[in-house]
């Protein structure tokens, strides 16, 4: 296994991935298909490894972020449909032809630019019900019906985002219903119009769990086949058994004894107060790990043991006390995310140490890391 030379690595377990798809299909409405989300990477997980794995289980639908995200699934092979969420500059929509990309429409203007590209291009439409971020207004129904009128606009889909469906406030949830209201006025004035309309969508993870009462064409699943939420809280307010699909791991380089009155790393901003053992990692925050976490905020396992980090986080590189393990030699290994024996860090931890949420702390681990596929 490639794993056994690495410097540090992900791990992605396609056991727990495949789990996570029964759940969420499991949850999903007759006729609602999964859109997966890949969008960075796959929420750093790798973009590639995991399309593969959800095409070989049948799904068949995609999104990504950027028009190269989209390219690159391509250039591997990747088949069914994939849907652009957002921005693409308009020198770069011959892509979207060559790669059979669907673009987000993303306001009344885009649509315009879409069209005078001057070849048909297969678009969904975005409606702002209330975020405010991408999408033309749901009150602009009149753009919204021009959209559908653009000859070179072939409209195989139609969605919009909630933005506070994670929440049980109730005045959260009357701003979703509100949005959802939005969104069925403009589905209704469309079809009033002699349109037909093309695949809906509007849920995310927590919409599925939060409005299971919703039914449409595709449900645009991110986190949850990841195998969490956004945070410890919500994964476990949840607990409808998602398992991690990545584990983060690194190596043991030197084991030192600290001497007392000593002090470790830039800044020299940890003092050892007795003689102590540590251990530098092979993983710093460059790979991902947040500094702040430095100082004994954060702490790896080895052995199935904490080993909490000591001074500051480096670039490349990690401090760790393993004062209280025993036989911690060069080249063991650290899981950084992920099981120790009897142990676990999650995703979820490490994002309530960094003050975030689990999906920044997975979007942002580090391109030098390798990938090791267990089947
Ligand atoms: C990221 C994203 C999703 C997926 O969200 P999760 O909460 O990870 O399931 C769905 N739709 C849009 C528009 C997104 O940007």
């Amino acid at each position: 296994m490639m794993g056994n030379t690495a410097r540090a690595w992900i791990e992605l377990d396609m056991n727990n991935l495949r789990h996570n798809i029964n759940i969420m299909r499991s949850l999903l409405p007759d006729g609602c298909q999964l859109m997966a989300v890949l969008k960075a990477n796959a929420y750093g997980h790798g973009a590639v490894e995991i399309a593969r794995e959800l095409n070989s289980n049948g799904i068949r639908a995609f999104c990504v972020a950027s028009v190269l995200e989209g390219v690159e699934l391509r250039e591997h092979g990747i088949e069914g449909e994939i849907l652009i969420l957002g921005y693409t500059h308009p020198t770069q929509f011959y892509l979207l032809r060559k790669y059979s990309l669907m673009q987000t429409v993303i306001d009344y203007e885009y649509a315009k630019a879409l069209d005078d590209y001057g070849e048909e291009l297969i678009v969904h439409v975005k409606i702002d019900t209330g975020m405010h971020r991408l999408g033309e207004r749901s009150d602009n129904v009149d753009q919204i019906l021009q959209i559908f009128k653009y000859k070179n606009l072939v409209i195989d889909g139609i969605y919009t985002h909630l933005c506070v469906v994670d929440s049980d406030r109730q005045v959260d949830r009357n701003f979703t219903q509100k949005q959802i209201d939005n969104f069925n006025w403009v589905l209704s004035r469309i079809q009033k119009q002699g349109f037909s309309l093309p695949k809906v969508h509007i849920q995310s993870s927590y919409g599925i769990f939060n409005r299971s009462d919703l039914s449409f064409d595709y449900a645009r699943v991110g986190i949850a086949l990841y195998g969490m939420l956004y945070t410890l809280d919500d994964t476990e307010k949840y607990n409808i058994g998602l398992r991690p699909v990545l584990s983060v791991k690194a190596r043991v380089s030197t084991v030192k004894t600290l001497f007392a009155g000593e002090a470790v790393g830039y800044g020299l901003a940890f003092k050892a107060l007795h003689n102590m053992r540590i251990a530098a990692i092979t993983f710093g925050y460059a790979d991902g790990i947040p500094r702040c976490l430095s100082c004994g905020i954060g702490h790896v396992l080895i052995n199935g043991q904490k080993a909490p980090i000591v001074g500051r986080i480096c670039m490349d590189q990690m401090m760790v006390d393993v004062s209280g393990i025993e036989d911690v030699k060069q080249g063991d290994i650290a899981v950084i995310i992920g099981k120790s024996d009897k142990d676990e860090i999650t995703a979820c931890e490490i994002a309530e140490q960094a003050g975030t949420v689990s999906t920044e702390i997975l979007s942002r681990l580090g391109r030098r890391l390798e990938r090791v596929v267990l089947i």
